[in-house]
């Protein structure tokens, strides 16, 4: 009897992305995965790579995974564009958007 293996994938179409992984800082220890809350993530099934985001309409934007993350930058939130905060220098009319 042939076995075969099934791994899960990212939801590609979504159009929730609610955190950005640095795949060169982000070395695959998986706290991000063990802190979240509402399990946004699931560990990657190949050893040391970046989580993979499974549930990205469920992410709260609390933040507990960058703050968890020991290695600064590997991973940082990706606020929908509605939720930016935005703000205009009043002497030089420069917008800006965080
Ligand atoms: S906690 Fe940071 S280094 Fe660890 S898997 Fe998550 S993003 Fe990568
Ligand atoms: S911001 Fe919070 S809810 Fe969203 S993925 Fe990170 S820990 Fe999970």
């Amino acid at each position: 009897m042939s076995r075969e293996k099934a791994f899960a994938i990212p939801n590609t179409p979504t159009p929730g992305r609610p955190v950005i992984f640095d795949g060169e800082l982000c070395n695959g220890c998986n706290l991000c995965v063990e802190v979240c809350q509402m399990d946004v993530f699931i560990p990657h099934h190949e050893k040391g790579n970046t989580p993979i985001i499974l549930h990205p309409e469920e992410c709260w934007y609390c933040g507990s995974c960058v703050e968890h993350c020991p290695n600064s930058g590997a991973i940082r939130l990706n606020y929908p564009l509605m939720q930016r905060v935005r703000w205009k220098r009043k002497d030089t009319g420069e917008h800006f958007r965080v």
